[in-house]
């Protein structure tokens, strides 16, 4: 059905997306802005997925993402409601965007300021400042090629696959982010410096495409930013938008199976038992969660759901959530704290079958840019270290998980964090069980299907099903991947099939 406009609508469809995290708000946001009836059911009692938030004594610990990039994605999702982000929720500039320190005592702050960087390169590593310019340059055209003009196309075909093969030949897409990287830049640690982004969104430097760097530019083009209140009050925007839409959310509401009809999903079923009628179905949730839990029952399902798990999942993380008494006004906001090893301990980390014995960390100290997360004086904080998914090392986290704990906070303590064990109010830990456990993510993968090239765009799960007809995927397990931005694009290309097929 078409508008007056030419454009097609929903007509009052009645759509259901399972799962609020990003990607899921994000697609039923633009569902209920084309005309369907949306439906967001979510497993938990808040809504946010991986941006969940926990609160305690006065603290905000914001669970998940806290490096937002890309704002204009976001700004999209109110401008098609006719609507302002700025109305719901404020944006602040995070600067530098992060501080980056290694053991030994050198820290270089990566800024949005090209002066400043250059003379931090040229300080470190004179012959680094023109390969620096050349990598901006490489990572400046992946970016206008792999995210501007691919991130929100959904790779249905092989053909699509194809023809956006010139530009990934061109742009040497088979290669490591690390290796392209190391072609322009000679110093070991500014190598690590411009490579390690690729694991915000679960993916190797050394083994995930180089497609990745455009990250960089990303940052560079459109800033690191952190909502008022934190990331928590960026998704309670979004859910109050949909909301203003007319859309309907449900918590607490998990759901058990999706029911299908005539080779069609025809409703959502909830394990308490209520059931939700659909003429079409998105899922947010775990992509073999999806396949094997909620349509385990058809032979789609369990088929999918074997192939799926033949496939490279990312690394889960260990999470420690800490509040202190005192502020920490020292600390940058983002903070990566490089450990000795890099290739070493990235390697044992996507393939170990034990935990490493050393470790690399990102801490998270909110409180620089919004006191407010914080009782008054007080900091509160997470930390980070990625580690590897249930199905490489089979670690018992509820024996080692308060061990790990102990362990990153000597670390700190003796390094970046004096005093914390004696100024700590309050600790909760999130471990690759909870992953499994409390997001239904295959093998407590932090970030669904490692993002290697063999795994990315058609390669990776279609954002429509390919036998169920009205059965749609976003999220991370999705084209084009995790990270908010990814999940935030798959919205956008899903929603766009949505739309379309609706029309026919
Ligand atoms: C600790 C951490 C830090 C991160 N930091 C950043 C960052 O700084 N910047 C960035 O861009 N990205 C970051 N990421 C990545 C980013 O957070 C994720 O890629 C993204 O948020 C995933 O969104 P999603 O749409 O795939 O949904 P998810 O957040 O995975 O949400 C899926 C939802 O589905 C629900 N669900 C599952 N099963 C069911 C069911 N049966 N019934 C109902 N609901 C169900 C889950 O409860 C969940 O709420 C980080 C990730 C983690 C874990």
């Amino acid at each position: 059905m078409k508008d007056a406009a030419g454009q097609e609508r929903g007509d009052g469809r009645r759509a259901v997306v399972i799962g609020a995290g990003f990607g899921g708000i994000a697609l039923a946001i633009r569902l209920q802005a084309a005309g369907f009836q949306t439906v967001l059911v979510e497993k938990r009692d808040k809504p946010g997925g991986r941006a969940y938030v926990y609160e305690d004594q006065g603290f905000v610990f914001d669970a998940g993402p806290t490096v937002i990039t890309d704002p204009t994605a976001l700004e999209e999702l109110f401008a098609v409601c006719g609507r302002k982000l700025a109305d719901y929720v404020e944006l602040l500039p995070v600067s530098p965007f992060y501080r980056l320190c290694w053991e030994d005592g050198y820290a270089f702050d990566y800024a949005n300021d090209q002066a400043e960087l250059d003379r931090q390169i040229q300080a470190k590593s004179p012959a680094d400042v023109a390969g620096y310019q050349r990598f901006l340059a490489y990572s400046k055209e992946v970016f206008r090629e792999g995210y501007e003009k691919l991130g929100t196309v959904p790779f249905l075909s092989f053909r699509d696959m194809i023809q956006a093969g010139p530009q990934l030949a061109r742009l040497q897409a088979w290669r490591s982010v690390y290796a392209k990287v190391s072609e322009f830049i000679s110093d070991d640690q500014l190598r690590q410096a411009f490579s390690f982004h690729s694991l915000l969104v679960g993916g190797n430097p050394f083994a995930t495409s180089s497609i990745y760097a455009l990250i960089h530019a990303l940052e560079r083009q459109w800033g690191v930013w952190f909502p008022r209140g934190g990331t928590g009050a960026l998704i309670r925007g979004l859910v109050r938008l949909f909301e203003d839409m007319g859309g309907q959310v449900e918590l607490s509401a998990e759901v058990a199976a999706i029911e299908t009809s005539g080779g069609r999903a025809s409703a959502v079923l909830l394990k308490d038992g209520r059931r939700f009628p659909a003429d079409c179905v998105a899922s947010n949730a775990d992509v073999v969660h999806t396949y094997g839990g909620l349509l385990g029952g058809t032979d789609r399902g369990r088929k999918e759901a074997k192939r799926l798990k033949s496939k490279r999942f990312s690394m889960s993380l260990f999470v420690i959530y800490f509040g202190l008494k005192t502020h920490r006004p020292e600390l940058k906001h983002h903070t990566v704290l490089f450990g000795a090893r890099y290739r070493e301990l990235i390697s044992e980390i996507f393939k170990g079958k034990e935990l490493p014995g050393d470790f690399s960390l990102y801490l998270h100290n909110p409180c620089v840019t919004d006191p407010s997360l914080a009782p008054p004086g007080a900091g509160s904080f997470y930390v980070l270290s990625p580690v590897p998914h249930l199905g490489n090392a089979a670690i018992d986290w509820a024996v080692e998980g308060p061990k790990y704990r102990d362990r990153i906070f000597d670390y700190m303590e003796a390094r970046y964090i004096p005093n914390l064990k004696a100024d700590l109010v309050t600790s909760r830990i999130f471990t690759p069980f909870d992953f499994r456990d409390e997001l239904n993510s295959h093998l407590g993968s932090a970030f669904s299907l490692d993002p290697v090239l063999t795994q990315s765009a058609w390669f990776r799960p279609h954002n429509r099903d390919g036998e169920i007809p009205n059965l749609y995927l976003v999220g991370a397990g999705t084209h084009p991947g995790a990270g908010v931005p990814g999940v935030v694009g798959s919205a956008k290309a899903t929603a766009g099939l949505m739309i379309a097929d609706a029309g026919r």
